[in-house]
């Protein structure tokens, strides 16, 4: 078994966090030593909890027209590193999943993250309060709006929930601006 193989075997048996699941931890990612694109997001939702398979919903599907990554590509370890703030389901409450629990991008993500990395991407303000400290009191909407600030090699982006059509009919300027900005830098990355 590689080093690689090693620690993912390892995070699947993690239980830092169980007293606070209400099931048996469950992490859902996907890593390579060698991705050049990281997609970091907030934690599996039921969906994903059940199939094991990360983005494996309806969020999964506008990520993917969002960036222009064909299932083959984004499911492709080597390509790709699909790393949640919190590797496992933490439930829901009043019809909305939690947060993702605090304890796991400590415990694991400076181990995991691929070091070849040329754009990691920040999906939803999980993501992006705990890797743009630079952000300061920014909205979720400030922080994609000023996107280029933060690059070239961190993307900020909304989570792609069912929220997010709302979200992108008040804002329009993030589909005629920044979705073809995204596109073109995830084809770079990958190039
Ligand atoms: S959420 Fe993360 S820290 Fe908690 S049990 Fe799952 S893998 Fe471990």
């Amino acid at each position: 078994m590689t080093e690689f193989a090693s620690l993912l075997a390892e995070i699947g048996q993690c239980r830092i966090c169980a007293a606070h699941l209400p099931h048996l931890p469950r992490p859902v990612l996907q890593a390579g030593p060698d991705a050049r694109l990281v997609i970091i997001g907030q934690a599996p939702g039921s969906k994903v909890h059940e199939s094991g398979v990360p983005w494996r919903d309806q969020s999964g599907r506008r990520l993917r027209d969002w960036t222009g990554l064909d299932e083959a590509t984004f499911y492709d370890p080597a390509l790709v590193a699909l790393i949640p703030m919190g590797f496992c389901y933490p439930s829901a409450a009043d019809g909305a999943d939690l947060p993702p629990r605090p304890e796991c991008a400590p415990a694991w993500h400076a181990r995991v993250m691929p070091s070849k990395a040329r754009l990691t991407l920040l999906v939803g303000i999980h993501a992006q309060t705990y890797y743009l400290q630079d952000r300061a009191k920014e909205t979720m909407t400030e922080t994609v709006q000023r996107f280029e600030a933060y690059g070239p090699d961190r993307f900020p982006l909304p989570h792609p929930s069912w929220r997010s059509t709302g979200w992108m009919r008040r804002n329009p300027w993030f589909e005629a601006e920044v979705l073809p900005a995204l596109r073109l830098s995830v084809r770079s990355a990958l190039a």
